[in-house]
């Protein structure tokens, strides 16, 4: 069955579960009942950009709080993002069976 385009709260289930509700990038807990628009809520991260081509499946995105997320996406905090991606490795294919 294709997948559908999911809806945000599935993704973020999703990528919750996958990684024991443990922020993608700092490792720190996530607090699954906060808001996606919470500094602490969670949101999907992209590993690798969509402005280099990602897609939004479910293999390129990983877990990160808000805070997390908007930090890395500005240039002051590129050289973070770099070597963070360096260090984590992307989810495996087995997270769509
Ligand atoms: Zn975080």
């Amino acid at each position: 069955m294709a997948p559908r385009r999911w809806r945000r709260q599935e993704r973020i289930a999703l990528l919750g579960q996958r990684a024991g509700w443990v922020c993608q990038l700092c490792f720190e807990p996530v607090d699954p009942s906060l808001s996606g628009n919470h500094p602490d809520g969670a949101t999907a991260d992209h590993v690798i950009p969509r402005s280099m081509g990602g897609t939004s499946e479910p293999g390129n995105l990983r877990l990160a709080h808000r805070r997390c997320n908007e930090k890395l996406a500005s240039p002051a905090h590129r050289s973070a993002r770099v070597f963070l991606e360096a260090g984590v490795v992307p989810p495996a294919r087995s997270a769509v069976n």
